[in-house]
């Protein structure tokens, strides 16, 4: 399966760092990985103008088509400008907005019928790891914030464990592994031998000096990248990690 490197901007980027998403483009010309950058909504368009081989996304989604809903966008609006996927159900989503499961199925489901592919984020707390909770909040997670309308076109599930995003934090290569093993088997019991083909991602701290060593862990099929997105030098660095990794 080809792997996928997704940057989230979060609240950073302005027109300016057009030009960052014009370098990743020219260098995903030649053959790479799947690529995929989600700047803030005002920044969709432009990079969406100004790319040709990677995909714009969004980093998130009203659960309506359009209606009496102030400051709210939705996914068919986000993909009209150029995103083609959107993720749902981000940790920092689930805390400073209080996003539930269910209000991310409802997102997940807004997106799989606008057409785009829904990136949806799951992921323990450090408090739930040191409780050995990890995989029953995955379970959960995934039980009640995952439609069943889930393909491997239009869903991937980013593992992000949410001590390990922006700290510095990377969870033990074992860790990885049992958490995205975990995540595969509760897909192909839910959704069967197709779910083999949904990319599950890893996210939380990647950078290119740790990256080629996360892509190389089974069912790692590519990663969701904050802080190292944002520097077009270090973005490509897991670019190259990920395409070598194929
Ligand atoms: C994220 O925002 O999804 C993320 C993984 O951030 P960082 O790479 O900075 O840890």
């Amino acid at each position: 399966m080809s792997k996928l490197v997704a940057g989230n901007w979060k609240m950073f980027g302005n027109k300016a760092m057009i030009s960052d998403i014009k370098k990743i483009d020219q260098h995903c010309k030649e053959k790479t990985c799947e690529v995929a950058i989600c700047p803030p909504f005002p920044l969709i368009s432009a990079a969406h103008e100004q790319t040709k081989n990677i995909k714009i996304g969004a980093q998130n989604c009203h659960i309506n088509i359009n209606g009496a809903h102030t400051g709210e966008v939705s996914a068919e609006m986000l993909i009209e400008v150029g995103a083609q996927l959107i993720l749902v159900g981000h940790s920092e989503r689930r805390q400073d907005n209080y996003e539930t499961n269910d209000i991310v199925k409802l997102k997940s489901e807004a997106v799989h019928r606008a057409g785009a592919t829904a990136v949806v984020c799951i992921g323990e707390t450090l408090e739930e790891r040191t409780a050995e909770k990890t995989l029953s909040v995955l379970q959960e997670q995934m039980l009640n914030s995952l439609p069943e309308s889930v393909t491997p076109i239009n869903t991937v599930v980013a593992y992000e464990p949410v001590w390990a995003i922006g700290t510095g934090l990377v969870p033990e290569t074992d860790q990885i592994r049992s958490a995205h093993a975990f995540i595969r088997g509760f897909l192909a019991s839910t959704y069967g031998a197709e779910a083999h083909n949904v990319k599950i991602l890893y996210g939380g701290s990647v950078k290119g000096s740790n990256a080629k060593e996360i892509f190389s862990i089974s069912n790692v099929n590519g990663a969701l990248v904050g802080g190292a997105s944002l520097k077009s030098d270090d973005f490509i660095e897991i670019i190259k990690a990920a395409s070598n990794s194929m």
